[in-house]
């Protein structure tokens, strides 16, 4: 088989058949290929309010109304079904002792919920990735994409202008030329293997591990522990149960599969034997008495899965003719569900590069800094994410850490939503000139795990920096760490946002946030 294209995608996760079908929608010739075939498992699952604007935005620029749909949960529920999703709310945190049953007080000092969204029909969405991954590969191939699934290319050469890509499908040589490649294989994936690139250790982040797999039957903590007062219902969001040493993380699908599976340091997946998959889950549990509870009558239904290395990031991401989507340049942590947006603002960014410009100096420019934001958006993420680590022990501090980005996230979302994403520049705000070098030295303080008076510095700090982004009423201690997404809030800060309380009305009615609309 001999296929010609303008640009070759490597991998038809998410990140490559959109990338395909986006590139399809501005006439160029695409060749999508795939080493597996669809549908099936992936990891990364648990959309966010910036993610899901990222989608949307991707939909209006290159005409995908189909995908769009899928960026809130009640227009995904009435138009597409068909593809399985859960529902998210928001962030649910529990910090849990090991050995001990979990128990908290009024204050709610071992829990954090921060809502997303104020209902169900705007909420966020976790991507059952068998079916969601396998409706956009279909997509694409529908929008005139060549897909070549079940195919392996061992071999890959750039002379000039042109890509060779060779290997075989189904037995069958398969020979591919390319103006441009694009990698969405995954992190340590195809093309950071066939061209050696560096990936040394991350600078801040400990070395983690992860385990996982998809359950059935997982009983919900909100009905283990009904709280009738909760922002929304705990298990419709991002389920984290956070310990010293790791945390365990839970999406819910409406198909009744669990996503489940723990992020742990490297000591702590010694400790149980982490590659021991089902039996070291047993082992990891009989720690957390009250999660377990929640797997007592569980079940999985894919085999398990022991990441010995979780983390990942390539030093040079794209060359001429050439690039990596950021999920492949790539990976921090699941923490703080940050793989999509970063894989987002990454197909935009590349987009951009390949609609403007062509072959020569001026693309090979626009890669460079394709390379140069895509890492520093990844070093930013890295530096809260290994700060956060560093805080699993320090409950108050890890909370306190998590609301830089919780800031950082609602005021890009909502800067964008209004038309001005100058006022937020970078993912996190990491290019902001205030906020960013902020972000950068409270990480530090963090990192360096203050005690007594330097930890309280750190914490009033904290609430000092996020204090010109916070819409969110996030230093608002009367909330006790429930935090739900409330009108008034972006209404009485519309001044931080430059824009005026009826500008954002406008911009609340717009988004459906006060009507509760029908999932
Ligand atoms: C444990 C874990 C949990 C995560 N949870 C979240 C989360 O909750 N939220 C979030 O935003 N992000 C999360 N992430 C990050 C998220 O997984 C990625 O951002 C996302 O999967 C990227 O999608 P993708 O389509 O680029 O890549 P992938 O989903 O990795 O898909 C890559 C595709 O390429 C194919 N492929 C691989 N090699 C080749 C080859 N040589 N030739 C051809 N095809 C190939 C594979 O078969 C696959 O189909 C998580 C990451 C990990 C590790």
């Amino acid at each position: 088989m001999r296929v010609d294209a303008d640009v070759a995608i490597v991998g038809s996760g998410f990140a490559g058949s959109l990338a395909a079908l986006a590139l399809r929608r501005i006439g160029r010739t695409v060749v999508l290929v795939e080493r597996g075939r669809h549908p099936r498992f992936a990891i990364g699952e648990s959309s966010t309010p910036l993610a899901n604007l990222l989608l949307e935005e991707l939909a209006d620029r290159y005409g995908l109304p189909q995908i769009r749909v899928f960026s809130k949960w009640g227009t995904w529920q009435r138009s597409r079904p068909d593809v399985g999703g859960g529902l998210k709310r928001g962030f649910t945190f529990f910090f849990h002792q090991p050995g001990e049953r979990f128990g908290d007080d009024r204050e709610h000092e071992r829990q954090l919920l921060v809502a997303a969204s104020p209902h169900d029909d705007i909420g966020d969405t976790h991507w059952y990735r068998p079916d969601f991954d396998s409706n956009l590969a279909r997509d694409a191939e529908s929008a005139g994409a060549i897909y070549l699934d079940e195919t392996a290319i061992d071999r890959v050469e750039f002379d000039g202008d042109r890509a060779t890509l060779d290997g075989t499908r189904l037995g069958q040589p398969v020979h591919i030329r390319a103006s441009f490649v694009v990698d969405a294989s995954g992190p340590r994936g195809f093309l950071s293997r066939a061209l050696g690139l560096d990936a040394p250790p991350l600078r801040w982040l400990p070395p983690t591990q992860g385990l996982y797999t998809h359950f059935e039957d997982v009983a919900r903590w909100d009905v283990l522990r009904p709280d009738a007062a909760r922002p929304y219902p705990a298990d419709d969001a991002a389920l984290h149960h956070v310990f010293p040493g790791g945390w365990i993380w839970m999406l819910r699908f409406s198909n009744g599969t669990t996503s489940a599976g723990a992020a742990l340091t490297d000591d702590t997946a010694a400790r149980i034997a982490a590659a021991d998959g089902a039996a070291a889950w047993d082992r990891l549990l009989a720690t957390l008495p009250s999660v377990r509870e929640q797997f007592q009558s569980a079940r999985t239904v894919h085999p398990w899965i022991h990441t010995p290395r979780l983390a990942f990031r390539s030093t040079q991401i794209c060359g001429p003719g050439w690039a990596l989507l950021p999920s492949s340049a790539g990976v921090i942590d699941p923490l703080l569900s940050t793989g999509f947006p970063l894989t987002l603002l990454g197909i935009g960014r590349l987009l951009d590069v390949l609609e403007r410009t062509r072959p020569g100096p001026s693309r090979d420019e626009a890669l460079r800094e394709y390379e140069r934001i895509t890492l520093a958006e990844l070093d930013a993420t890295e530096m809260l994410v290994a700060a956060l680590y560093s805080a699993m022990s320090d409950v108050p501090v890890f909370k306190r850490l998590t609301l830089l980005y919780f800031a950082a996230a609602s005021f890009s979302e909502a800067a964008r939503r209004l038309n001005r994403p100058e006022l937020a520049p970078g993912f996190l705000l990491h290019a902001h000139p205030a906020f960013g070098p902020e972000l950068h030295a409270l990480c530090a303080m963090a990192l360096a795990k203050p005690h007594g008076r330097a930890r309280d510095e750190l914490m009033k700090m904290i609430d000092a920096a996020i204090e010109p982004f916070d819409i969110a009423g996030l230093r608002d201690r009367s909330r006790r760490d429930w935090y739900p997404a409330l009108a008034e809030d972006l209404v009485a800060n519309a001044s931080k946002l430059q824009a005026t309380a009826a500008e954002v009305d406008a911009l609340l009615e717009r988004s459906g946030f006060r009507t509760s609309g029908q999932a």
